[in-house]
């Protein structure tokens, strides 16, 4: 399933409730049925179906049965089963796919990464990541059975059912991840581009931030606009795809059709094409060294990017710019640069106001982590 819309919060009362019910024993450790009736303010029969509808997938469990005073039922406590998997991520990267197996509460229980040395995303690096991912479970005595939700990312162009793009469209590999991973779990995944998903992960970590723009360089580039806490998707579906805005309408051709995109100039695989390297951990390598040619063309990068990147900050008007690049996480002086480039070509009342930070979470981190809240958020 690709979904239209995306919401941080969720927007019908049993999802709701449910948060609310697994937040309360995340605080308070263990409690009654009476004592989340007392908390949430629900009916006892209400409280009863969902917290036997939790017992049923092992999300939480009986910690503790206290015998009744006089006749009655006896008192159970109940606890969240922290060990137990409920939610699972895929990212399909370029360069490599990774896992990532959460429990009710999101924290991570199992991750894997697979490396993807032919650098094509395919069914069959997505059955190997799946294999793994299996294999390691079973090391790890952790049962993959309970799981409520399946969420997979992968880089492209994913528009709607209202439009195609003849050259550069993704859906018939999201159909084909989608048919894979229903045949392997049993019931359909949400699939969604890694940019997306890596924005959600990172919000999880700012739960302070309703409005930004989030920015990640990684095989492509894409934006994010976060609106009052929803993920801006757009009519077509390819909202912030600040990628493909022309910088050079004589440069190299892109996937997408045009020449020039602003993504042909700064992506990951472009900048380690013109540096002559075959990764960015051999771009940063270049830059520690000093390499003046390396120095001078991803100081450039950093301006085009911080001019692209003001434009966007003027259309939207967000809180704050949060980039997601690996360059400008691991090397300072170059964020600095890109900080600067957006700063300048902002109006100036704004320049001190917007705030502009790198990501908290590693590139690779993000996907796999964001696409585990994105089928979470998909199965409410
Ligand atoms: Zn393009």
């Amino acid at each position: 399933m690709i979904p239209n819309t995306h919401t941080l919060t969720s927007n019908d009362a049993e999802s709701t409730l449910r948060e609310t019910v697994v937040a309360a024993l995340q605080s308070h450790g263990s409690l009654t049925r009476s004592e989340l009736c007392d908390i949430t303010g629900e009916t006892r029969a209400t409280i009863s179906a969902l917290v036997n509808n939790l017992l049923k997938t092992d999300a939480i469990r009986i910690s503790e049965t206290q015998k009744a005073n006089g006749r009655g039922r006896p008192t159970q406590r109940l606890s969240l089963n922290r060990d137990c998997a409920q939610y699972l991520g895929i990212a399909m990267q370029k360069q490599r796919a990774s896992a990532t197996v959460h429990n009710i509460v999101h924290e991570p229980l199992l991750s894997i990464e697979v490396p993807n040395p032919n650098g094509i995303i395919s069914i069959e690096i997505l059955e190997r990541t799946v294999r793994e991912l299996s294999a390691s479970a079973r090391t790890n005595r952790l049962s993959l059975r309970n799981l409520k939700s399946i969420g997979c990312a992968f880089p492209g162009l994913l528009p709607n059912q209202r439009l195609s793009l003849p050259s550069a469209d993704a859906r018939e590999l999201a159909y084909a991840i989608e048919a894979f991973l229903e045949d392997w779990f049993g019931y359909k995944p949400i699939i969604e581009g890694t940019a997306r998903t890596a924005a959600l992960a990172e919000l999880r970590h700012r739960p302070a931030v309703t409005d930004c723009l989030y920015f990640r360089v990684s095989d492509g580039v894409a934006m994010v606009q976060v609106s009052a806490s929803n993920l801006v998707t757009g009519t077509y579906r390819l909202a912030g795809e600040i990628g493909h805005i022309t910088i050079d309408p004589h440069g190299f051709q892109c996937f997408c059709g045009k020449r020039g995109c602003l993504e042909t100039i700064i992506s990951n695989p472009a900048l380690c094409q013109l540096a002559g390297t075959q990764s960015t951990f051999g771009l940063m390598q270049l830059w520690a060294e000093g390499n003046p040619e390396v120095r001078r063309m991803l100081e450039n990068a950093m301006r085009i990017t911080g001019a692209a990147l003001a434009h966007a900050a003027l259309i939207t008007d967000p809180g704050s710019i949060i980039v997601s690049w690996a360059l400008t996480q691991q090397i300072p002086e170059l964020f600095a640069i890109l900080e600067e480039s957006i700063r300048n070509g902002l109006l100036p009342a704004l320049r001190r106001t917007i705030q502009i930070e790198p990501a908290i979470l590693p590139e690779v981190t993000a996907c796999s982590r964001g696409a585990a809240y994105m089928g979470a958020l998909g199965q409410r």
